[in-house]
């Protein structure tokens, strides 16, 4: 993830002390035209105002190699929408072979003393898993911070609560456009409306919420439109994903922005975001999947304001190699208990928790993949091999070089930098 707010605005956000550190907090965030705006200090306030269930955020660890990962678990896959660029390939049926509660019981006690910053639950739709509160209690109650992705047309207000009520730290809600764009996405009509009430159910009832957006071709167009629905909804976090070729995701590649698309789309974002800091609106806008984006708002930041730039380069510095953290700051455990270093490496297992407890097979560094991902810029070829700024990208998103290419360490198709940029 990269955060736009803290990056080019140089404000805090909810997990800034995972991803870049100790937060102090950093420049301001005048806009050219001299802008009051508020103190850093405040921004700092304005921004954590979200943070209402969970306690406290996360702790910074000493260095980004020392920390544990957030593991995302897929719940179930089973699936009430029919998304195109689903990773897990999901539908509305069972599964076989998932995990019984005993089973995640289990799994959840282990995760808990492994001490991971956070469980997030994913699926599929979590909320369709038919002992979803049970579980997500049972997690709270060992001392999980707690996040979902959701779908979110599940959510009416008596889910709202119990969901504010389990203690949540977040809830993360999936759009693609407003309307019918959103709707061709997801495979369903009435979609957004389901999706947009579930957002006023959750804010109604005091819980942090946020929206995920997949940039593509198909919806580029929206992303003002999004800006929008996040204004005048009082969303509080916002995460711009780029597209990874996975699940049905793979089908998509070639509707993956060009370069030129993309540089655009991150110019939007970030000046939306510097509008949204002006106006002292606290909303953390990130963006997810392509770690190239903090360099290119590095190299932005370089030509606007110098000063900012060397702060977000050591910001970025900070989380080193690990800038993409799959297989480390990232992991993934599937439906059937399995193991994965995130939740796009459905295709390498590293093992199953039925057989061996997560914090066993997570540092078992035995695997050659995982032990890859861990010491990956010597093993990175071809314009990714030869780039200056791979200590700070780390290669951005390995499995889309292993989709496009077959070879986990070839270049990512996604990077976006010019030759001239990664001389
Ligand atoms: S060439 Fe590779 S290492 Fe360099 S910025 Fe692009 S993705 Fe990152």
């Amino acid at each position: 993830m990269i955060d736009v707010t803290t990056l080019y605005c140089g404000l805090a956000g909810g997990s800034d002390a995972l991803r870049y550190g100790p937060v102090t907090p950093l420049l301001s965030c005048e806009s050219k035209k001299g802008g009051p705006g508020l103190s850093s200090g405040n921004r700092v306030r304005a921004i954590s105002q979200g943070r209402r269930n969970g306690g406290a955020g996360p702790q910074a660890p000493a260095s980004a190699r020392a920390r544990k990962p957030i593991v995302v678990w897929t719940m179930s896959r089973r699936c009430n929408l029919h998304c195109v660029h689903c990773y897990s390939d999901s539908d509305n049926r069972e599964y076989p072979g998932e995990l019984t509660v005993d089973e995640a019981r289990r799994m959840l006690e282990d995760v808990a003393q492994f001490q991971i910053p956070a469980l997030l639950l994913s699926g599929g739709e979590p909320l369709l898993h038919p002992r979803f509160f049970e579980l997500a209690g049972y997690a709270r109650g060992l001392g999980l911070r707690l996040t979902i992705s959701t779908n979110g047309t599940l959510i009416d207000r008596p889910a709202a609560e119990r969901i504010a009520r389990t203690g949540f730290s977040y809830v993360g809600i999936s759009f693609d456009g407003l309307g019918k764009i959103n709707d061709r996405f997801r495979g369903r009509s009435g979609a957004f409306e389901a999706a947009l009430a579930g957002v006023r159910h959750l804010k109604a009832v005091g819980q942090k919420v946020g929206l995920r957006f997949t940039l593509t071709r198909r919806n580029f167009e929206a992303l003002e439109d999004i800006f929008a629905l996040v204004e005048q909804e009082g969303i509080n976090r916002v995460c711009f994903y780029h597209l990874v070729y996975s699940g049905r995701g793979s089908r998509l590649a070639e509707d993956d922005l060009s370069r030129q698309e993309t540089r655009e789309a991150l110019d939007r974002i970030c000046a939306w975001t510097r509008a949204l800091a002006d106006r002292s609106l606290p909303v953390e806008v990130l963006t997810v999947d392509n770690h190239v984006d903090g360099v290119y708002v590095y190299l932005k930041l370089k030509q606007e304001d110098p000063r900012r730039a060397l702060e977000t380069l050591r910001a970025l510095e900070w989380n080193g190699g690990g800038a993409n953290s799959s297989g480390i700051g990232i992991a993934n455990i599937d439906a059937a208990g399995g193991v994965h270093p995130d939740q796009f490496w459905q295709t390498h297992t590293l093992g199953n928790v039925r057989e061996r407890p997560f914090s066993e097979i997570w540092t078992d560094n035995d695997d050659p993949i995982l032990a890859g991902l861990r010491d990956r810029l010597p093993r990175l070829t071809g314009r990714c091999g030869s780039c200056r700024w791979k200590p700070l990208c780390g290669g951005s998103f390995r499995v889309r070089a292993l989709q496009a290419h077959g070879d986990p360490w070839a270049p990512d198709p996604a990077c976006y930098l010019t030759e001239g940029e990664i001389a």
